[in-house]
């Protein structure tokens, strides 16, 4: 027992720690709380162990970490009923250990400073009870183990000079049969701590899920449910007022902190209720999410974690999800890119990972193949849910389809290993509703188009096309979003023989008639003048009499053009097409007569309209374009 105060000095190595802890953790100040609260939860973690290996025996009940603010003595408080410590300890922990551990972690990233400053991570972890002197000037720890043995008060000011002695009795009542208090006196720089807003705030980030309760004292009264302010001790308040709902919803009497998070549960045990409530909660999204995925992984992986897929509900959102990382229910940071595949980064959601070790960097995280190993967990596990959502409610799937499907799409183009793995789960949307996997539209294409997939980019500019393969019975598909196109490049090189084309690419067998094609050389002149050089002409026999001519523009430079306008290489050139003459049409059959009786002017005003009305039902006209074909029809009607 210290019946004199003991000295010490370890001012070398603290005059060493301070300056460096201040310059570029500064940042990163607010983790204090982090550290000094997970100690006094594992010091009630360690005391439980004890009790259950049947080396102590101590009532447990009503074990708790209370953070008490105390504004007019600028303190901050964290006070446990956890196995506190014998003078000895305290010398051993707090002098050796704690220091050692402090200086180990600093000599590691000195000298690195910009690395660490960029990688705010490292603030996150091991910095352990001396980060207190981040925030304060002096840092009293009075503590008293479960042993029994004197209650203890060390005393530290940032200039490292320490003092041990018996702690008094107002000091000793702080924690009741035993326990530890660190008192934070804070200093200038952590001044912003002394707000109940910002304190909560922190507490909130790093405590949220930390394994015992933990309550938060702001010194104000308590407020009950009724609203009103009354004094009592813990619960209900003894207000006899008319309201209801006496129990009472402050820090005080209600944990701040959920002590066992949804994602240490069985999978089993939680119910869609359970997992939307947890987002709403953690993620304060009001929208409900599409899906979710509870993942326990065991060894050698060993994390667990939820992941949600949220409703993105317009394009100006952002796309940034957000998933933070626990180390044994401890917040340690948000988004860290390197656990999540790029393009699964609009996930949101929680992932517990203890086998990763303390001092954890970036630089780390991105050659670590522990990491690469959870990441690629991750994404076997997103496939697995597309695959069992897909088999299992083919409904609910095809409703979320449209919010899922870019990110799919994406992830394909990024990972074959994803693309393997939710390939036969992809759907393509019909122009005129429902949904298609590849397989099944092959399989009912066999007859007809063997291995060709039709589609449109726009249902209302290619519409009439859309019409002519829907009147044949070939289901058209819709690719309307840029990243449509890019991904079916991904399907072609997977899938031998198959080949996607867009509806104005060729004229499909099943849309020719039999019968008399003949080319007609002058009304191929004609149209090879009015369309230009880009233009070849040829004859063909629609089925479709109503249509004299299709432009067609050949998949393969079409997408080439596409390509170059979506690297910005120029773009929009002109393409070669094909204008298609349809010889079982009678404006074609009218342009032969008018052309063999000599009447080129009218040829000439019919073949133009023609080739404008060819133009208009495949693509948008310039704006050029269009007004000369406005002008040229009102000439028309005049003349009718
Ligand atoms: P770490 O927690 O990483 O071991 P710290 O510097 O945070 O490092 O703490 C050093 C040691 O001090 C702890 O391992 C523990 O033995 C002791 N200690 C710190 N806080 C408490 C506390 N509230 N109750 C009991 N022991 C504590």
């Amino acid at each position: 027992m210290s019946t004199t105060p003991e000295k010490g000095g370890i001012s070398i190595e603290l005059e060493h720690i301070f300056p460096i802890i201040k310059k570029w953790l500064y940042s990163e100040k607010e983790i204090f709380l982090r550290e000094i609260t997970s100690n006094a939860c594992d010091a009630i973690t360690k005391l439980r162990r004890l009790n259950s290996l049947g080396e102590a025996d101590v009532d447990l009940t009503g074990a708790r970490i209370t953070v008490q603010l105390d504004k007019d003595a600028s303190t901050i408080t964290v006070i446990d009923t956890g196995i506190g410590m014998t003078e000895e300890e305290l010398k051993k922990y707090i002098c050796q250990i704690a220091l050692s551990g402090a200086l180990d972690f600093i000599q590691k990233y000195e000298g690195s400073e910009a690395d660490a400053q960029q990688n705010g991570i490292i603030g996150h972890f091991g910095l352990g009870f001396y980060s207190s002197f981040m925030v304060s000037d002096t840092v009293d720890v009075i503590t008293k183990s479960y042993t029994g043995t004197p209650c203890m008060k060390w005393t530290c000011t940032a200039d490292g000079e320490y003092e041990i002695t018996d702690a008094d009795e107002d000091e000793e009542a702080m924690i009741g049969a035993f326990g530890t208090a660190v008192i934070m006196h804070i200093n200038e720089e952590g001044k912003e701590f002394l707000s109940d807003y910002k304190l909560r705030e922190v507490l909130d980030k790093y405590c949220a899920f930390m394994p015992e309760e933990i309550y938060f004292d702001n010194g104000e009264e308590h407020e009950c449910k009724c609203g009103h302010d009354h004094d009592h001790d813990h619960g209900e308040c003894d207000c006899e007022c008319e309201h209801e709902g006496h129990e009472c919803e402050c820090g005080k009497c209600k944990p701040i902190n959920d002590t066992e998070p949804l994602w240490l549960k069985n999978p089993s045990d939680c119910t869609d209720e359970d997992y939307k409530n947890f987002y709403q909660k953690v993620f304060h999204d009001w929208k409900e999410p599409l899906f979710h995925i509870h993942i326990k992984a065991d060894y050698p992986l060993n994390f667990k974690g939820i992941l949600y897929f949220p409703r993105i509900s317009n394009e100006f959102e952002s796309l940034e999800g957000q998933v933070k990382l626990y180390y044994n229910q401890v917040f340690v940071a948000d988004n860290i890119k390197e656990v999540i595949p790029e393009y699964l980064l609009m996930l949101k959601g929680v992932l517990d990972c203890p086998e990763l070790p303390l001092n954890v960097s970036r630089s780390y995280l991105q050659n670590s193949g522990y990491v690469t190993k959870i990441s690629g967990h991750i994404v076997k596990k997103v496939g697995d849910k597309l695959t069992s959502m897909f088999n299992t409610d083919r409904e609910n799937y095809e409703s979320i389809w449209r919010d899922l499907k870019t990110f799919v799409e994406y992830g394909c183009m990024r990972d074959k290993k994803f693309y393997d793995r939710v390939s036969s789960s992809i759907l393509f949307e019909l122009t005129d509703g429902g949904f298609r996997t590849l397989d099944e539209y092959l399989e009912a294409a066999k007859e007809k188009h063997e291995n060709k997939v039709y589609y449109a980019t726009d249902i209302t500019s290619q519409s009439k096309y859309v019409k002519m393969f829907r009147d044949e019975g070939i289901d058209v598909i819709l690719l309307d979003r840029v990243i449509d196109t890019q991904f079916i490049n991904v399907i072609e090189q997977n899938k031998e023989g198959v080949k996607f084309c867009r509806i104005d690419a060729e004229i499909a067998d099943v849309l020719k008639a039999d019968g008399d094609k003949t080319e007609l050389p002058a009304v191929a002149d004609l149209f090879k003048t009015i369309a230009g050089g880009m233009t070849k002409v040829e004859f063909d026999r629609l089925k479709d009499t109503t249509t004299p001519a299709l432009l067609n523009i050949s998949e393969e430079s079409r997408r080439m053009n596409d390509m170059m306008k979506l690297y910005k290489y120029g773009g929009d050139l002109p393409m070669e097409q094909t204008l298609v003459l349809n010889t079982a049409s009678p404006l074609v059959e009218k342009l032969t007569s008018l052309l063999d009786s000599g009447d080129s002017e009218r040829a000439n005003v019919i073949a133009k309209q023609i080739y404008m009305l060819s133009s208009l039902s495949q693509r948008q006209l310039t704006a050029d374009e269009l007004v000369a074909f406005l002008n040229d029809s009102y000439d028309i009607l005049g003349k009718l």
